[in-house]
């Protein structure tokens, strides 16, 4: 088929550079326009962008000129990993320009009538498009994904909340550097240290999870019912989110019958042929000092979530290790692989 011409929001940042990477060559989009601040408008991409990956700046973007971040721009999808605070505004009037907007921003995310995806997970809720649509009169449309903690967390959770019904959830969260973006926490205050406050998160964690977990009925989500403690820190790690869980259920469960549960875990049909679904989007290592971030994060093209150390909790019943690329998995792989949905349910043609 033709590529879908796509377009980048926050293009210079570090959500908007891995979405430029992982486009590179991407099946199905093209890039044809990317857009930042003010600031960064009108030059060239490769000349003003702080470029942080490890593979050189795709030559396709690289002579780009940087548009203002505001409609119209070309391309049925348009990628956000805008600045929080400033794209409320700027991702509504792409919707309803007729744009796409599938987004890394907190800012949409709890609105009853945006879908907050992780098409593993809760592909059904994608139907709650209709009724933004529907209700705000917008031809094209927000589709949001997790905050970056969220993500790994749910997709680790949600086969066990299919078969045991959670209702009690402590999770702490060691969060990589490169979730606050470039440059984010001073690296003097961050090396050798450990910053146990990231604003905001432990709120997201909390009611986002119970978001992605709860049930749709009509066009509605009503949300899970599940107790959520989030602890949330900041470590001197660069990718990978890793996050100590204990978790409670609606009967006392075994970490053999947790273990079954992720063996026989299946990626829904119609999510399992998207480009960006990894063969395996949760993987059990049982080695006792697993999943590390420098040596696991890369797993699945950074889509896989890894889990290790299940065993029984004194306090609730399991407890478990979790790690997820914040980047990837938590953003703009995300974005990507709910864009591709998007496309596969026939809403962008
Ligand atoms: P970042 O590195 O600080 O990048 C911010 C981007 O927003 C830059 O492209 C910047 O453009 C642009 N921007 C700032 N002010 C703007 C304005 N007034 N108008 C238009 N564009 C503006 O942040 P990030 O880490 O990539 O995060 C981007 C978004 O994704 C945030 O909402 C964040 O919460 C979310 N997110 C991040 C992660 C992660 O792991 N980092 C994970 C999940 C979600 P200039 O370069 O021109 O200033």
């Amino acid at each position: 088929m033709d590529r879908i011409p796509v377009s980048i929001l926050g293009a210079t940042g570090t959500v908007g550079q891995k979405f430029v990477k992982l486009l590179d060559g991407h099946p199905w989009f093209e890039i044809v326009a990317l857009a930042a601040s003010e600031q960064s408008a009108g030059k060239p991409y490769g000349e003003v962008v702080r470029w942080r990956e490890s593979t050189p700046i795709p030559e396709s973007v690289a002579g780009l000129v940087i548009q203002r971040s505001e409609p119209p721009l070309p391309g049925r999808i348009v990628f956000s990993a805008l600045d929080a605070d400033i794209a409320g505004p700027l991702e509504q009037a792409f919707a309803q320009s007729g744009a796409f907007v599938v987004t890394n921003t907190r800012i949409h995310r709890m609105a009853a009538d945006v879908p907050l995806l992780v098409p593993e997970v809760n592909p059904d809720h994608l139907s709650l498009l209709e009724r933004q649509q529907k209700e705000r009169g917008w031809k094209g449309g927000i589709v949001a994904n997790p905050n970056c903690s969220t993500a790994g967390l749910v997709m680790a959770l949600a086969p066990l909340h299919v078969a045991f019904r959670l209702e009690k959830l402590f999770v702490a969260t060691m969060q990589a550097s490169s979730g606050a973006g470039y440059p984010g926490v001073p690296s003097l205050d961050l090396l050798g240290n450990v910053i146990p406050f990231i604003s905001g998160e432990e709120e997201k964690i909390e009611a986002e999870t119970r978001k992605i977990l709860g049930d749709l009925t009509g066009s509605a989500v009503e949300p899970a019912a599940i107790a959520v403690s989030a602890h949330t820190n900041r470590v001197a790690v660069v990718d990978g989110h890793t996050e100590v869980v204990s978790a409670g259920f609606a009967r006392r469960v075994r970490p053999a019958e947790a273990l079954e549960v992720y063996r026989n875990f299946e990626t829904p049909a119609a999510v399992a042929n998207l480009p960006s679904t990894p063969a395996r989007p949760i993987e059990v290592d049982s080695r006792p000092d697993r999943p590390q971030p420098r040596l696991d994060v890369d797993r699945g093209t950074g889509m896989s979530v890894t889990i290790g150390r299940i065993r029984p909790c004194p306090l609730l019943d399991l407890r478990l290790v979790l790690l997820s690329h914040n980047t990837v998995r938590g953003a703009a792989g995300a974005a990507i692989q709910n864009a591709e949905l998007l496309v596969a349910e026939g809403y962008v043609k």
